[in-house]
């Protein structure tokens, strides 16, 4: 009768046991799933390309429901082109963004120009403000502005879409900077 109690009790706290792991697995897999992978396809991005996977990096380096990953079926698609730099988004985290060559010959810095056109992509609109301290500023902040990070401002904001499904920007629309002047 002891022997029987004594069973029962382990079996029990196995039991308790599986349920727990169990409990753990469920939730790291769900704070698997919550990060957000967006693939890029930069191969046609030319003289760009680099301009593009450091912009992507330091979004990855800020953000902790969103990941870069450069590869295909791409959710975004970079190319160069002669115009001004712009970007389509078509759903959060979806597009395709133009490393236009005019700004760059007008001075303006291509990793700023690449973590700006993918933050239209994170679901952030153009604020001109011309602040230098503002990504979302864009080419309003000047030529002499090589910042080509996010303010905390910038970084919650992109957090919050992914968590809440929002998009700041207009899908379909062709977002020009060439409009900032
Ligand atoms: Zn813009």
């Amino acid at each position: 009768m002891v022997i029987r109690n004594l069973l029962r009790v382990c079996a029990a706290l196995l039991l308790g046991l599986t349920f727990l792991a169990g409990t753990g697995t469920t939730a790291s897999a769900e704070a698997a799933e919550a990060v957000r992978t967006i693939r890029y396809d930069a191969s046609r991005s030319a003289e760009f390309r680099s301009a593009v996977d450091q912009g992507a990096q330091i979004w990855n380096a800020r953000l902790s429901n969103v990941r870069f990953v450069a590869g295909s079926p791409a959710d975004v698609v970079i190319v160069a082109d002669n115009g001004w730099p712009r970007a389509r988004v078509t759903s959060l985290g979806r597009g395709t963004i133009w490393m236009g060559r005019q700004a760059v010959q007008e001075g303006h810095y291509t990793v700023r120009i690449a973590s700006h056109e993918l933050g239209h992509v994170l679901g952030l609109p153009d604020r001109r403000t011309g602040r230098c301290t503002d990504l979302m500023s864009g080419a309003s902040a000047g030529t002499s502005c090589r910042n080509p990070y996010p303010n905390s401002a910038e970084i919650a904001e992109v957090e919050r879409n992914f968590q809440n499904g929002l998009l700041g920007v207009a899908t379909g629309v062709t977002l020009t900077e060439a409009a900032a002047r």
